[in-house]
């Protein structure tokens, strides 16, 4: 469009135009007046020297380290592990320690815990698929899940066994357990720069994953070759881990109640893990004693592996059946060293087989990273075709928004975990299904779940295992950023695939009543996956793709990533991170997305052409008669024109005057003088401006739009006009500032330009809820009806098209006894 004349036309506008927009369609601001554009500072911790106000860490930053040396031994007939840990902590903080809290996660599956004691039933607990809130049936059930749950931990003894705390001398320290968590009083304190060596002796049988759903646990598989089956065995929080101490909080000692995750330090690991000798380990770190626990064959596939194009068994299929059907008395330590990360975890089981292949970087600290992957015969095609090539897929996408992959290794193991990260160690659940044929098909979805867990899991190592949020407290700061990476890598791997992280995809979360904001502690967020996982993931791709643009947002969101890499970022330091580094004033976004439930509803009112008044008597009059005439005539006129009906001053035309030549509009040179004394008093410029204007003849219109949602946006519109061409325009989400509920926006065109129709957000870009409301005019609603319409479920997760394909076409005589058969079943 053409603004030139805008400035001078604005301060004409309240004289000169024709035709008055409706001033009360603003409404007053008084009274329920919000200021979305409030800054934030009033909202954010004060900056520190610990953390500044650009959201770097500041001159003064500091964080505790913790190093581990753990032997853990795994007894896999009693399911049962004991292990011995000597714990290095460091306090690098400005404070004195008078003692230490430790988090023992384990009891959480003790009777007397709180999340079990707590447990809302019915209501929104435990990890897993969410109950609604408010759903009125929900609290007339009782699941057979739940009910295998309680069962399980009625018949095992569950939680921490402590036998021993103490001292590098040997002493014992005192300690008082209360719930997940354990006080550890140290003789006396450790002093700022000051290290303390004590030891744990730890024991506890190992839950059934699937019974109870703890990110970790064994999985039994009853019908393996081997008499009494075999397991896979899933560890995490198996040992007694240090609560983080922090500038923001001191202790972080939150009770863990089984949703919100785990907040912890930085460290170097050893780890010896002694397991039947049949069993294949897979862990966070390096095995740093392959020629005790591999045989010769498989160190020569790990190294053929490094530079293969397509991952390289290290124990092929055949290899890991012909395990299974045996066992063994024997036992062999597998060791692992681990630097500099925030956590351990381990899958061990004589079940898997183990493919791998190296991935090159442009890193001199880390050239080449160990891509592996360990799942049993059950993950079949699957996991050989796309596990291993997704977790690299993962490290390139990421690597390029953040920073190189800073360890050995990035591992994705199959087990009864539907989805879990630690350091360069993933859990993933999708698998195959054994058909009668003998053959082992998926179904689509399976095959979507397994590249989108595997990125999504492998992503977790960047964010939070390395940028190391505070999951305790703030699930989106992992999930969410973490889920609209994986929506990044997950469209560049097939953007066909829906990967839920389009505006679009939540749409119907942000109407919905049952929500609160995406800053709210994670235990008590209600619907966890849309709160934390797909708004903020939405949130964040509308400001790449749409508000910020991807140079700028890129920019930023990396230098996040690195400021933050190995380090402890808040919400506040991500939120003035991506100010400080796009420079673009983003307050109003993150007060809307991230600190209220308003939605997007962005609604095109009204359209007002207006035209300019030139004062000069002769074209306006002329232009007020074009109206007048236009007018519709009145029924009455017309049907007594269809009668013939002539009027009296048709019948006697010898009787005349002067208004039958002439109307109201005519032009009298009283009017001309009026004009030309006008022009007279008019300074040069004002002359100048109105003569152009009227010359260029431009097309003046107001769009009024209003905000039902709450969430101010930019305004993003389609202009068509009546040639035909199209026109984007996009306008910043600031012209909200003064007046949040309603605002207008001029657009000025060419005289030949003349609008046709206007379309709010026509990509679908910023979640607007309402779409009808968005076309000017108002469309014919397009039908919602879906011509078939499958049944819920069946077509996303059943419908297995692999196995199904094989069917048989039967003789239509046959379909009533296929159907009786059906029924039998
Ligand atoms: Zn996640």
């Amino acid at each position: 469009m053409n603004i030139k004349n805008y400035i001078a036309l604005a301060a004409l506008l309240p004289i000169t135009f024709a035709t008055a927009v409706n001033a009360s369609a603003i409404k007053q601001t008084k009274g329920d007046f919000e200021d979305k554009f409030r800054q934030l500072s009033e909202v954010l911790p004060t900056p520190n020297v610990y953390r500044n106000a650009a959201g770097e860490p500041g001159e003064r930053y500091w964080q505790q380290r913790v190093d581990y040396k753990i032997k853990v031994s795994l007894n896999e007939e009693k399911r049962r592990i004991t292990g011995h840990e000597e714990i290095t902590y460091h306090n690098n903080s400005p404070y004195q320690l008078k003692y230490l809290w430790v988090q023992l996660d384990q009891n959480i599956f003790k009777e007397s815990s709180i999340a079990n004691t707590a447990n809302n039933f019915g209501g929104i607990g435990r990890r897993g698929p969410y109950t609604k809130a408010g759903d009125k049936q929900t609290p007339a059930k009782i699941s057979l899940g739940e009910l295998r749950r309680q069962q399980f931990m009625a018949d095992n003894n569950l939680g921490y066994e402590i036998s021993a705390v103490k001292d590098n001398k040997g002493n014992q320290l005192s300690f008082t357990i209360v719930g997940t968590q354990m006080r550890i009083d140290l003789p006396k304190p450790i002093k700022p720069s000051d290290s303390i060596d004590f030891s744990i002796d730890f024991a506890f049988n190992i839950v059934e994953e699937d019974a109870v759903s703890a990110r970790s646990g064994y999985e039994h598989f009853p019908k393996d070759a081997r008499e009494g089956g075999n397991d896979i065995f899933l560890l995490a929080q198996w040992f007694p881990r240090l609560h983080a101490y922090t500038d923001y909080e001191a202790w972080t000692n939150k009770e863990f109640l089984g949703r919100g995750e785990f907040t912890l330090e930085f460290g170097n690991y050893e780890v010896e893990i002694n397991v039947p000798a049949d069993h294949i380990v897979s862990a966070t770190g390096e095995l740093t004693n392959p020629e005790e626990v591999l045989t010769k064959t498989q160190r020569k596939r790990l190294k053929q592996a490094e530079t293969a194009k397509r991952p390289v068994f290290i124990v092929t299929e055949a290899e890991a059946l012909e395990n299974e059907t045996k066992g063994t008395d024997k036992r062999k330590t597998w060791h692992f060293k681990a630097d500099n990360v925030r956590d351990f975890a381990w899958g061990s089981s004589r079940k898997f087989m183990w493919d791998a292949k190296g991935y090159q970087q442009n890193s001199n600290e880390m050239p080449q990273v160990m891509a592996m992957s360990f799942y049993p015969k059950e993950g079949g095609d699957l996991w050989k075709k796309y596990s291993t090539e997704s977790v690299i897929h993962t490290m390139e996408v990421y690597s390029r928004f953040s920073f190189n992959y800073p360890y050995p290794t990035a591992q994705s193991v199959n087990g009864p975990v539907g989805g879990m990260e630690y350091p360069m160690i993933t859990f993933n659940g999708p698998r195959t299904k054994l058909q009668d044929d003998g053959s082992r098909t998926y179904s689509q979805a399976e095959k979507r779940f397994l590249i989108g867990v595997v990125i999504h899991e492998v992503g977790h190592i960047y964010f939070p295992m390395i940028v190391n949020s505070d999951e305790r407290q703030w699930t989106w700061m992992d999930e969410g950023l973490n889920s609209f990476l994986d929506g990044v890598a997950g469209r560049e791997w097939d953007h066909t695939i829906p990967w839920g992280v389009e505006p679009r995809d939540i749409i119907g979360y942000m109407k919905s009543e049952n929500q609160v904001p995406i800053m709210t502690q994670s235990d008590s967020v209600l619907r966890l996956g849309p709160n934390a996982y797909t708004k903020p993931a939405a949130a964040l791709n509308i400001l790449r793709e749409v508000i910020l643009g991807r140079e700028l947002f890129d920019f930023a969101f990396k230098e996040y990533a690195q400021r933050w890499k190995f380090k402890r970022p808040t919400p506040s330091d991500f939120f003035r991170t991506m100010e400080e580094a796009s420079g673009v004033d983003l307050d109003w976004f993150w007060r809307g997305w991230f600190y209220s439930t308003d939605h997007v509803d962005i609604s095109i009112d009204k359209v007002y052409q207006m035209r300019l008044d030139t004062h000069n008597p002769d074209i306006d009059f002329a232009r007020l008669r074009d109206i007048e005439q236009n007018k519709p005539s009145s029924l009455f006129v017309e049907r007594n024109k269809a009668l013939n009906k002539e009027l009296w001053v048709d019948r006697n035309k010898d009787i005349t005057d002067f208004y039958d030549a002439n109307d109201r509009f005519t032009v009298t040179n009283k009017e001309r003088n009026a004009y030309q004394k006008l022009l007279k008093k008019m300074e040069p410029w004002e002359r100048e401006v109105l003569a152009r204007a009227v010359k260029e003849d431009n097309n003046y219109y107001v769009l009024e739009f209003s905000n039902r949602g709450g969430l101010v946006m930019p305004i993003l519109l389609e202009l068509t006009y009546t040639d035909g061409t199209k026109e984007e325009q996009y306008i910043p989400a600031e012209i909200w500032r003064r007046t949040p509920k309603n605002v207008r926006k001029l657009i000025v065109t060419e005289k030949k330009k003349e609008l046709a129709s206007v379309v709010v957000d026509p990509g679908w870009e910023t979640a607007d809820v309402e779409i009808e409301n968005n076309y000017y005019p108002r469309r014919i609603i397009p039908s919602r009806v879906q011509a078939y319409k499958a049944k819920k479920s069946t077509d996303k997760v059943k419908r297995d098209i692999m196995q199904d394909i094989k069917t048989e076409l039967k003789p239509v005589d046959d379909e009533k006894s296929d159907d009786e058969q059906e029924k039998g079943n």
